[in-house]
């Protein structure tokens, strides 16, 4: 019987963690160690496009790449992870029960949004799975069915982080495409902090600020939602905001599976990993992506939950799991380059580099950069082995 290396999750990390775990056991000629990854769906979404519109598409396969490097797709959804047995149990396509055995297990199963606040759940939309972005999409396409009123033109975006800023940024256009020049539009970003962009750099907050006001965007800061209803946000100040459509952009946690591995975790619920990404305590189990809370570099820095740092740590953790079922060194992770690409609709984007956040260009030719990452850069590889392989190789250049 094979030997069999686990990955749960078909997204940034896992399907880079499948590629590299597989080009690893390619090297070394080792047909008896089986590549499986079991997720929903055999593609890879593309999350960070979920603010734009025509979200639906924004999926690339992933079978003819899988089936181009030998690399095995089960459908399912892992429910529990027995760590004592080495055994995951998940619910197959047709919802039934079934389980599968590993030797070494990848957790590569992402982030979700909590919504935390009375009322989110029921009455705010959000843009961070494929099917909830597509939700707000119909949503704001049926706006103009609607009688005219405030709160049908307003659109609150709660959490002024990367996430809030592309999506409030982008909705001036959307909205006014789909109600009309002349509807008094009202794009409102709430948020905590005492000022816009309250945890960037100084630099990148003046751009931020810039292009808000250019678009109309406006701040609402120092916001504390006390509760959202089908009326609007009210604010534990007392000020309350007329909108059908609210949008949650905060409070992003780990993958709940994080939970059944006896293990450190962060406050987001993220697996402490050393620096093969194996899970601090667990000879067996690696995290990586949005579920890892692994070291960069020799400053202190740690990996965000951006697609940036899942696309690194699935390729060293690939390498490194199968390293470790051949018995080879695993190769440490690294990253010490960081940039930031914001897209801020109409007025263009801004892109920095460092964690310092030095802003390097904005407007058009930053925008320029942004559509390279999110429509090409981000993307599976083709559907070749050699092609595959020597991208997934973790020492190949990236950003
Ligand atoms: C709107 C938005 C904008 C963003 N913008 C940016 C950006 O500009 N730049 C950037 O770097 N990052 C951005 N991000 C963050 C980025 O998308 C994530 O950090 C990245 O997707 C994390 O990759 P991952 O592989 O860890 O998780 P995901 O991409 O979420 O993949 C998780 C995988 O696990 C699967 N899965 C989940 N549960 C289970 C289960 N129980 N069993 C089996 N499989 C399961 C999922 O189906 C999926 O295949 C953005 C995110 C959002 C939502």
């Amino acid at each position: 019987m094979k030997q069999q290396v686990l990955i749960l999750g078909a997204g940034f990390a896992g399907m880079w963690a499948a590629l590299s775990a597989a080009r690893l056991t390619d090297l070394h000629d080792r047909g008896d160690i089986e590549i499986t990854v079991l997720a929903p769906q055999p593609e890879l979404r593309i999350r960070p496009r979920f603010y734009e519109a025509g979200v639906e598409s924004f999926a690339a396969p992933l079978l003819p790449l899988f089936a181009a490097t030998g690399v095995k797709f089960i459908a399912g959804s892992a429910r529990e992870i027995d760590v004592a047995s080495k055994q995951v149990w998940y619910h197959t396509t047709q919802d039934q029960l079934a389980v599968i055995n590993y030797d070494k297990l990848v957790l590569a199963t992402g982030s979700h949004i909590n919504p935390i606040f009375p009322g989110a759940k029921e009455h705010a939309f959000d843009v961070d799975q494929l099917e909830s972005a597509a939700r707000l999409e119909k949503h704001l396409n049926q706006l103009a069915q609607q009688p005219a009123s405030e709160a049908r033109n307003t659109v609150v975006v709660c959490g002024g982080g990367f996430t809030g800023i592309e999506l409030a940024t982008e909705l001036p256009a959307r909205l006014r495409a789909i109600l009309g020049d002349a509807a008094p539009i009202r794009v409102v970003i709430a948020d905590r902090s005492p000022v816009v962009g309250g945890r960037y750099s100084e630099e990148l907050c003046h751009v931020i600020k810039q292009a808000s006001d250019e678009l109309g965007v406006e701040w609402m800061l120092n916001a504390e939602i006390e509760a959202i209803d089908e009326r609007g946000v009210t604010f534990k100040n007392g000020d309350f905001i007329a909108s059908n459509t609210v949008v949650m952009t905060m409070g992003v946690q780990a993958s709940p599976l994080t939970a059944q591995i006896p293990a450190t975790r962060d406050a987001q619920g993220r697996l402490h990993v050393d620096q093969s990404l194996k899970v601090v305590g667990q000879p067996d189990i690696y995290a990586t992506g949005d579920v890892a809370y692994a070291r960069t570099d020799e400053k202190g820095n740690t990996a965000l939950m951006t697609c940036q740092h899942a696309i690194m740590l699935g390729r060293f953790v690939g390498n490194n799991v199968a390293a470790d079922m051949l018995g080879v060194a695993p190769l440490p992770y690294s990253q010490v380059n960081y940039v930031t690409c914001l897209d801020l609709g109409g007025w263009g984007a801004v892109y920095t580099e460092g964690w310092d956040q030095v802003v390097k260009s904005t407007r058009a030719e930053a925008k320029k950069i942004k559509i390279a990452i999110t429509s090409e850069l981000i993307y599976p590889p083709k559907a070749e082995k050699e092609v595959a392989f020597a991208a997934a190789d973790p020492l190949a250049p990236f950003v």
